[in-house]
């Protein structure tokens, strides 16, 4: 029988996808442009496929495929014929094997006996095993290996013509941290698991296309304003010309995943009301007064933390460095599965800047550490290149549980912080290491603890 300590039950096969979601009433001349653009801004929360499902109201029309938008999307200024104003898009990152087949791409396209219907999902649902078991017992065929596909199964099992009613009866069903985006012919319509645990976002282009978003930088990107989060437990449909909102589950606790303040959103997105580079920037500060160094120059990691390095810097009044530049066109490292590939690909993405750190103290700030490959490599490099001194502050404290809500971190004994921080900072070959702790966190994120999901720093599961 399982605790709520999930890492006792699970073994690292799970599948864990943190992805991109937009959708949307628009009524822009090409939204496939449009899409495009939102999924540009969402990039960085999956680079291993990327997908567009287009309604005119009368049919959907989907368009994705294996790599980044831009390489999925080379034509969308030119394509005519995917027409019409409701529309949802996906970038897609999972992990292992999971990510490497074409056929868990999303928005996935069904066809059932009340019309069709486009879906494209952020997360994990925790009993996808034992619910695919159940249909696949009674005959049910699979196209894919995602557990996105489960609520298409039972939406359409639910016999009701209005897809909402179908959802008011399907989502209970569902555990886990997700949130969906759905295309019928006629609406988008968006849903938020009951603890919120995975972020989505309402904004509005003009007066009234309303579109929904994984985050708000994709609102930036096309001139649109932020109107609210959707809320946890919440289905909102977007009709051509109304917004309607039913609360399909109740919210016993927030909680929001604390990883996307940490490592996750992009910068400027906004999160409960929060800014994300103005949360890093203050994990930073708070970084530095826990756990101040002696040194010459601090160095942020880019991107993710390159917020918290210039916190740090401001604090400790030490002045902040580019001693790291990062080759913006290498996807993210951590997706590669192999060990020896993972190394490398830190190497081939990151590279220190001699003229900065050569017979320097160095502070380096990154968000995490995970299973150490980034930090060893990092201390590495920076020694080859003269650096005096590494002092590792990393601005989240030590990760020590498995996540089972839609972020990729590997199994508790993968994760190297699970062995104190001494024994990290022999591992990695640092001077020293400091790790910013959970109150602090807490403080610096300014949402109450129990609003958050910090399950992979303290191994307490909301769900
Ligand atoms: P590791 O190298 O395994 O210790 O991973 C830590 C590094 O990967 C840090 O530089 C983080 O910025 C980054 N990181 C942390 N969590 C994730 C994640 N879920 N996916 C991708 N990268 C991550």
């Amino acid at each position: 029988m399982c605790n709520n300590k999930l890492s006792y039950c699970y073994g690292n096969d799970r599948m864990r996808d943190e992805c991109g979601l937009f959708g949307g009433v628009i009524n822009s001349e090409n939204n496939m442009q449009t899409t495009c653009f939102a999924l540009y801004a969402l990039q960085h929360r999956g680079q291993e496929s990327a997908g567009i499902a287009v309604s005119n109201g009368n049919n959907i029309w989907i368009k994705k495929g294996m790599g980044l938008v831009s390489e999925v999307f080379e034509d969308t200024g030119t394509h005519e014929i995917f027409q019409g104003n409701k529309v949802i898009g996906h970038v897609r990152y999972s992990y292992g094997e999971q990510g490497l087949k074409p056929e868990n791409t999303q928005p996935l396209l069904f066809r059932y006996r009340f019309g069709e219907m486009a879906i494209a999902h952020n997360g994990n649902l925790l009993n996808h095993y034992k619910l695919r078991e159940g249909l696949e017992s009674q005959g049910s065929i699979f196209q894919s290996t995602t557990d996105s596909e489960l609520l298409a199964h039972f939406v359409a099992r639910e016999g009701s013509p209005e897809i909402e009613e179908a959802l008011k009866n399907v989502v209970p069903v569902l555990r886990g941290g997700y949130a969906f985006i759905i295309l019928t012919r006629d609406k988008v319509i968006g849903l938020r698991d009951p603890l919120g645990i995975r972020p989505l976002s309402l904004g509005r282009i003009g007066q009234n296309e309303y579109i929904l978003s994984s985050e708000t930088c994709a609102f930036n990107t096309l001139g649109a304003e932020f109107v609210r989060d959707v809320e946890p437990g919440e289905m909102l449909t977007i009709n051509d010309n109304w917004i309607s909102s039913f609360r399909i589950t109740p919210s016993p606790r927030k909680a929001l995943c604390i990883f996307e303040f940490i490592y996750f959103a992009r910068p400027d997105s906004e999160l409960c009301g929060k800014n994300v580079h103005l949360v890093r920037r203050e994990l930073g500060r708070n970084l530095a007064r826990e756990h101040p160094v002696n040194a010459d120059v601090v160095v942020g990691v880019p991107d993710s933390s390159i917020s918290a390095g210039s916190g740090f810097a401001e604090e400790s009044g030490l002045p902040y460095e580019m001693g790291l530049i990062k080759n913006r066109y290498i996807g993210r490292t951590f997706i590669q599965p192999a060990p020896e590939t993972r190394k490398l690909g830190v190497g081939i993405k990151l590279n220190p800047v001699k003229s900065i750190v050569e017979g320097k103290r160095v502070v380096i700030v990154d968000d995490s550490i995970v299973r150490g490959t980034t930090s060893m490599q990092l201390v590495n490099m920076l020694r080859q290149a003269g650096a005096l001194e590494v002092h590792m502050r990393i601005s989240s404290p030590p990760v020590i549980s498995s996540c089972y809500y839609g972020i990729n971190t590997p199994t508790s004994s993968e994760l190297i912080a699970s062995q104190g921080s001494d024994e990290v900072a022999r591992l990695i070959k640092a001077d020293s290491i400091g790790f910013l702790s959970l109150e602090k966190m807490i403080e610096s994120v300014g949402i109450s603890g129990e609003k958050l999901c910090q399950a992979c720093f303290t191994g307490d599961y909301p769900v």
